[in-house]
């Protein structure tokens, strides 16, 4: 392949090993295939996934929760533009899985009974009720279960309505401070975002993101808001965030550092997610 013709490589982080969004009928294409294999990058040993897609346009690659290192790659591209990619992306790579695995460990030691709210770890006790409900008494979530209901959705729904009060009475109160008007904020699971911006004006934000402090809940809220006046990530963007929320770096950090915790053992699997 020349070098004209080598597709460019996209990495990406993803929650979770999601399952293709779209299935296509058997007389189109077969389903896309995966093989394992193992490489050596900078003397550390590596293993990774490739996944042929039938759809992929682009060499991607992604850590995954459950695989580590997955490439994709186009179906007509050849396997042995695979150590080329290695090596023009090891140092990503090397740094996403030094994360991975401090986050695998981290997951594997972190006790599912304590989950954060606001920040704070919060002891999840459940107990039987006529009622599906979730209280908060101090650092204690009491989960009442009736007949049958699911912890895991009845605390998730819990999370997102108080996602859905404070997200909304933020945004209300900081769009003045930025001097932006936000036509729609919604609140809702989002695969690779902690928030983003559409070119409409309108907010999303992943209701996760109530588990962290609420400083860093502002973070994220106006971060979202200055690409209301900024749509882009350049210098003027920054110098916003920066006028409006000076810890901006340590936020940002922090949702990196807690982002096992965020996405929840109860919930979901680990999720690296970046803002838009
Ligand atoms: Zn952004």
């Amino acid at each position: 392949m020349s070098p004209k013709t080598v597709p460019p490589i996209v990495c990406v982080t993803l929650p979770h090993d999601s399952p293709p969004q779209k299935r296509y009928p058997v007389f189109m294409s077969a389903p896309d295939s995966l093989s394992h294999h193992s490489a050596s990058l900078e003397g550390q040993p590596i293993s990774y996934v490739v996944k042929r897609s039938q759809r992929a346009r682009h060499i991607r690659l992604e850590i995954r929760a459950e695989s580590g290192l997955v490439i994709v790659i186009p179906r007509r591209c050849p396997l042995n533009e695979i150590p080329r990619v290695l090596r023009e992306k090891k140092r990503w790579i090397l740094g996403k899985l030094e994360r991975h695995r401090r986050n695998q460990s981290r997951r594997a030691q972190a006790d599912p009974n304590t989950v954060l709210y606001l920040g704070r770890p919060c002891r999840v006790s459940v107990v039987s009720d006529h009622a599906d409900g979730v209280s908060l008494d101090g650092n204690n979530l009491r989960v009442r279960l009736h007949n049958g209901s699911s912890r895991v959705v009845v605390l998730e729904q819990w999370y997102r309505g108080e996602a859905e009060k404070l997200i909304g009475a933020r945004v209300a109160e900081l769009s003045p401070v930025l001097g932006v008007t936000c036509r729609q904020v919604r609140v809702r699971t989002a695969r690779t975002r902690w928030g983003s911006c559409s070119q409409k004006g309108n907010l999303n934000f992943n209701w996760k993101v109530i588990m962290a402090p609420e400083s860093v809940i502002d973070y994220v809220i106006i971060h979202e808001l200055a690409h209301l006046r900024q749509m882009n990530h350049s210098r003027r963007f920054w110098d916003l965030v920066q006028q409006h929320c000076p810890e901006w770096r340590a936020h940002k950090s922090w949702l990196q550092a807690h982002q096992t915790e965020l996405s929840g053992v109860f919930l979901t699997e680990e999720s690296q997610l970046p803002l838009c």
